[in-house]
């Protein structure tokens, strides 16, 4: 019987993706996807150390996965990657007493995966693999998608920005731009197995410069990966809004297939915190730039990340937060409280001073304001028909699917599971702050 893999996966898409190009690695060498990990000779746990609980929830699952191996007396090879993996490297066996964990492997590794496991089984001794690879070259047809409509397509590997809060540039490396032609083959592949929706990935994509043709930035790439046949939608993550040229505005806007959705990540509506991020614009700048994609793409919408409680943040600069988050009014958005992380500029450099209780009440404050903002623009929506992309059945009701518009916004409607993959006119009916309801409209 062939051995079972089960990848357990923490984090952002980047991390999604690896998962699926590892399970594929791992297929590749005759390992089969176990049911669980009752069922699994080897467990990948892929790590993400973006906060302090997302490293904790490894800890745990490594533990559970000792009980388990206990009660059993089966216990699987366990291997683990991602970003925690990279971060910690040898660190981490001496964290787990060297007992729990078979393989780390580093975010720049993958493709060491099959070997590293298979010679767990017969060596005592746990293996490291960090090393930064330059090469971000990835074969064809190995990852195993893990969604029937969408597939990522990694362009950007790492970042050069060290934004003081980010662990990024440690975790996955220095910038590395991938070929454009190995991009476009990738997307061509994607489609011939049926995905209609790509999403290109990249800690800063609008920073693309192709090392096959200098003359192709990012802008020109939408325009090359819209004349892909057989492609429905096209996503990316994430722009920075540094990066956010005049060309990259007119191809969203002027490409069908481009979602008129962009994700613009602030951070903080301070231009005081701003500068100690070392994000390298201003609120206003970022404002200027909101009103240049809105006249530009005027039924874009607008999403972000933000972060509360950044070394030094008064309740001044929290309020500049509130009045931007008001003035953009984001379709969505994506808020953690600041936690400091090794090998960061903050994590060395800055006191973590704000207290947790005035970062809770802080981020309390902006979810409710974000739910009021989203709930009022969603309930513009009803009575219009939108296209829907459905991507999948309902957990909730069996007679329901759901999809997502161009600008991303959830849509759930009754409707078949063959409907999957398909573009649907819907009519909304109702609106709540996170999705919206609809019927089929002819
Ligand atoms: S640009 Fe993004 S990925 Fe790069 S350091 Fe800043 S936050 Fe991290």
């Amino acid at each position: 019987m062939a051995p079972r893999y089960l990848i357990e996966t923490f984090g952002c898409q980047m991390n999604v993706h690896d998962s699926e190009r590892m399970a594929g690695l791992l297929e590749q060498a005759g390992y089969e996807a176990a049911l669980d990990e009752r069922d699994a000779d080897v467990v990948v746990i892929n790590t993400c150390s973006v906060r302090e609980h997302a490293e904790d929830k490894l800890y745990t699952r490594l533990g559970e996965i000792r009980v388990l191996g206990e009660e059993t007396g089966h216990t699987p090879v366990v291997a683990v990657t991602g970003c925690v993996a990279q971060q910690e490297g040898e660190a981490l066996l001496g964290a787990t007493n060297g007992r729990l964990i078979d393989v780390v492997l580093g975010t720049q590794q993958l493709r060491m995966l099959p070997d590293l496991v298979a010679r767990a089984t017969s060596n005592p001794f746990p293996e490291v693999r960090i090393d930064p690879q330059n090469d971000v070259s990835f074969p064809l047809g190995i990852a195993r998608r893990s969604d029937p409509v969408k597939a990522y397509v990694t362009i950007i590997e790492g970042c050069n920005d060290h934004c003081a809060f980010c662990v990024v540039p440690s975790t996955r490396g220095a910038e590395r731009m991938r070929r454009k032609g190995e991009i476009l083959d990738e997307v061509r592949e994607a489609v011939a197995s049926g995905r209609r929706e790509i999403h290109l990935l990249g800690q800063i994509v609008n920073h693309y410069r192709a090392p096959d043709d200098p003359g192709c930035d990012f802008a020109r790439l939408l325009h090359e990966v819209d004349a892909v046949p057989g492609v429905a939608r096209i996503r990316f993550a994430s722009p920075h809004p540094r990066h956010t040229s005049r060309p990259l505005i007119e191809a969203i806007r002027d490409l069908p297939r481009v979602c008129k959705h962009l994700h613009l990540p602030v951070q903080s509506g301070s231009s005081r915190v701003l500068a100690a991020m070392r994000r390298r614009h201003t609120r206003d700048d970022y404002l200027r730039l909101v009103d240049d994609v809105r006249e530009g793409i005027p039924k874009i919408q607008l999403s972000t990340d933000m972060i509360v409680g950044f070394p030094g943040e008064t309740a001044a600069d929290f309020e500049d937060t509130l009045s931007l988050t008001r003035r953009v009014g984001f379709h969505s958005m994506f808020s953690f409280k600041y936690s400091p992380r090794p090998n960061t500029l903050a994590g060395k450099r800055l006191t973590d001073d704000v207290p947790e209780t005035e970062k809770t009440a802080r981020i309390v404050v902006l979810q409710s304001l974000q739910r009021e903002v989203q709930t009022a623009l969603h309930a513009r929506e009803v009575g219009r028909v939108v296209d829907v992309l459905v991507d999948a059945a309902s957990r909730r009701r069996r007679s329901d699917v759901s999809g997502r518009t161009s600008g991303n916004t959830v849509v759930n409607l009754p409707g078949d599971p063959g409907w999957i993959g398909r573009t649907v006119p819907v009519r909304i009916e109702r609106a709540g702050p996170n999705s919206l309801w609809g019927v089929a409209a002819g």
